[in-house]
């Protein structure tokens, strides 16, 4: 067991993909950067677990169409030159990742589609781009408090080494990002175990203020016996009450039908019914993992009905999280930036759950701007 201490210019909290986009941002621009991981940089939080679809539009009429479609749907809550921005910064750094090497599918016509990313390919890049651009990783040190100076400046954390006899950690650092995700406490939503929400805690003690935190309740449908919540497939669903009644208007919205029924104890059923015949095998593609426990359960679920539950994702696919002060993801404490669904994600998605693509690009742009 031995204590480790270490100085470095920018100190991230967090490996996924906001933690590694800052880490890798803050070393190409020359500084010292130690990123500490709860769990394992590259397998940790929910966008390694599975596919990610990324609000991805190229520049023109179509990105237009998107920032004001959303707008409306976010309730007007969101501010669009943040969304812009949030746009073309993620569209030059998935053109980086292009470029580095990761392999995009291609559509009908021959051209990559570069609007989803598959989870443990990504994050295991964004890991050893880390490694080569000079950072240094700390696996399985969970950070514990934010250290600040007499002056209320943060100016680096402390935690532990689960994996060295819990021996302590201390990084002294310039600048610390808060990259931690969000809070789906312990809800068994998948690839959120460690989304415990420690780093909302530990900007809250040093005084940061937060924002959007009334759109953070949100839960999603999963099967029963499983914590996959994916949307991308439940759009494709019919909802069934007890009596095989349909919920709803049958169609996309027939989902807050379905919740409420939930929420008044009743059993709601689900099948796969309306993806075409000819989807169903890229949709086992894509989502493979979606797939599996029914499998398992011997359930095709795209002929037969499987119970579902209502999962929290909280502040994950929620909106809330730290205030953004500045267009350089600073929070309102000197010395800590904030990124990722620790920080709020109203300025692109509104009311609005940023789950389903939003996210990921706000990942991806405020990881690089913080
Ligand atoms: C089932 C599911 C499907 C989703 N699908 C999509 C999708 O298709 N498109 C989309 O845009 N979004 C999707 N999302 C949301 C998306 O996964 C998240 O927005 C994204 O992972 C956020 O990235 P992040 O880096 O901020 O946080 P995370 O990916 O949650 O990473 C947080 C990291 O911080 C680490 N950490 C936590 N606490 C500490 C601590 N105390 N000290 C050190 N490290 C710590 C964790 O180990 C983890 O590595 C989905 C979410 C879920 C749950």
């Amino acid at each position: 067991m031995s204590r480790l201490e270490i100085d470095a210019d920018v100190l991230v909290l967090g490996g996924g993909p906001a933690g590694t986009w800052a880490a890798l941002a803050a070393a190409r621009e020359g500084a010292r950067v130690v990123l500490a991981d709860k769990g394992y940089c590259g397998t940790s939080g929910p966008t390694a677990s599975g596919g990610n679809n990324l609000w991805n539009v190229p520049p023109g009429p179509a990105r237009e169409r998107s920032v004001q479609a959303r707008f409306e749907d976010g309730g007007r809550l969101s501010e669009p030159a943040w969304m812009y921005r949030v746009l073309e910064e993620t569209h030059q750094r998935v053109d980086e990742l292009a470029g580095a090497g990761y392999r995009f599918p291609s559509g009908d016509d021959g051209r990559e589609v570069r609007t989803s990313l598959q989870g443990p390919e990504y994050m295991r890049r964004m890991r050893r781009r880390v490694h080569r651009a000079g950072g240094t990783i700390l696996d399985h040190s969970p950070a514990l408090e934010l250290l600040t100076t007499g002056d209320a400046i943060v100016s680096g954390a402390a935690g532990l080494q689960r994996q060295n006899g819990y021996a302590p950690w201390s990084v002294r650092a310039g600048a610390v990002v808060v990259a931690t995700g969000g809070c789906a406490f312990l809800s068994g939503s998948f690839g959120t175990n460690v989304d415990t929400g420690d780093g909302l805690l530990m900007a809250a003690e040093v005084g940061a203020s937060f924002s959007g935190m009334e759109f953070s309740t949100a839960y999603a449908l999963a099967p029963a016996w499983s914590g996959h919540t994916k949307g991308l497939m439940m759009q494709f669903a019919t909802y069934y009450d007890a009596d095989g009644r349909t919920l709803g208007d049958g169609g996309f919205s027939a989902r807050g039908a379905a919740m409420a029924h939930l929420a008044a104890g009743r059993p709601v059923f689900a099948r796969l019914d309306r993806a075409r015949p000819d989807i169903r095998a890229a949709m086992r593609t894509s989502q493979p993992n979606y797939f599996l426990p029914l499998d398992k359960a011997g359930i095709d679920p795209f002929t037969q009905k499987y119970p579902v539950r209502a999962v929290l994702e909280g502040t994950v696919r929620g909106t809330g999280g730290i205030r953004v002060a500045g267009t350089d993801c600073a929070s309102d404490v000197p010395g800590l930036f904030v990124a990722g669904d620790a920080a709020t994600r109203e300025l692109v998605t509104g009311g609005r759950s940023g789950g389903g693509s939003h996210n990921g690009a706000w990942a991806i742009s405020s990881g690089t701007w913080a």
